[in-house]
């Protein structure tokens, strides 16, 4: 009973011609959990999980994170999707003690995924606690983040099953099949989009690092900010391709970079079939606002539009003409 309370509860977005649109939430610490919840989200996009790792001075420990992670299980409202990121060391997320590493440049370097299956271990424990944690959980997700190739997310997944395999055997309770999806990051994984789309579980496409990737413009360097162009017929057309990939395969994506919380944006990534959008939980009503205020139709119409340019400026027009109303 409880269960189909819950149900009738859930709050649902539609576009103004009827399209459900899913609003999730990204939560960087559990504390943020309460407002998402508050506003409406439907559930978890994207939990970052760098943060105990930052401050701390050495790495958390398999119970510490068990912990932390059992306390976003169990504030999240039952039966929605919880989307838990590996650690996404390096790059912008510099972690103090992993200092051992010198990089000239870390954007390029030994970050995120590379970093979790370099330190095996780090990730191994990561891994056990998110899934004691997520035991008798429904919907959970585990997310690679800056995954590069096909070899990379089968590496990472395999790590994954010998964790579970190792659980298994010790008798530890723990959830033993999460849904394994990956972040869309870096340009590179456009070219095999369908096979990794038969792969995984879900897409989540992380634009911050897709644009400044696939433009090569440091993401958080004003300097560059004119060359960091989220409309760049580049992206436009890589966005395009991913989500016909995961639509083409039955898989769920979404995307949790900021364009998804930039009204600007908001009718291109419908427009292409987008119809989940997480994001940091205080843009949750302006993005409601936004999706109601959007036609699916005009916005298709309007997606099409952007994917015919080839240039910056052409594709800057129409954008600024936006989808009509
Ligand atoms: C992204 O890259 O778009 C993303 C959501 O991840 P983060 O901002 O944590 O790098
Ligand atoms: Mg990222």
């Amino acid at each position: 009973e409880d269960r189909a309370k819950n149900r009738e509860m859930q709050p649902a977005t539609y576009t103004l011609d009827n399209r459900r649109i899913r609003l999730l939430a990204n939560i960087n610490l559990l504390s943020e959990i309460h407002l998402a919840r508050e506003l409406k989200a439907e559930g978890i996009g994207l939990y970052r999980t760098e943060f105990p790792f930052l401050i701390r001075s050495g790495f958390p420990s398999e119970d510490e994170q068990y912990l932390i992670y059992k306390g976003l299980f169990d504030k999240t409202e039952p039966g929605t999707v919880t989307t838990v990121r590996t650690l996404d060391a390096g790059g912008d997320k510099v972690i103090k003690h992993t200092d051992f590493i010198q990089e000239a440049n870390p954007a390029l370097g030994l970050r995120s995924i590379r970093f979790s299956l370099k330190y095996r271990q780090i990730f191994r424990t990561q891994i056990r606690a998110v899934l004691r944690a997520a035991h008798g959980k429904e919907k959970v997700r585990l997310m690679f983040p800056l995954i590069s190739s096909i070899d990379e997310f089968l590496e990472a997944k395999q790590v994954m099953a010998e964790c579970i395999r190792q659980m298994e055997q010790e008798g530890v309770p723990h959830k033993s099949d999460p849904e394994v999806g990956i972040m869309i990051e870096l340009p590179s994984v456009l070219a095999t989009i369908d096979e990794f789309a038969q792969l995984t579980d879900f897409f989540s496409i992380g634009t911050n690092d897709f644009i400044q990737y696939m433009l090569g413009a440091d993401r958080g360097n004003k300097l560059v900010a004119d060359h960091y162009i989220p409309y760049h017929p580049a992206v436009n057309r890589g966005i395009a391709k991913i989500v016909a990939a995961a639509i083409g395969h039955g898989i769920d994506v979404s995307v949790c970079g900021e364009m998804a919380h930039d009204p600007e944006h908001i009718p291109f990534l419908l427009g292409v079939g987008i119809t989940t959008l997480s994001v940091a939980p205080k843009f949750l009503p302006r993005v409601q606002a936004a999706v109601m205020e959007t036609s699916f139709s005009r916005a298709s119409a309007y997606a099409h539009r952007l994917l015919a340019q080839t240039r910056v400026k052409d594709a800057a027009a129409v954008l600024k003409t936006g989808p009509g109303k």
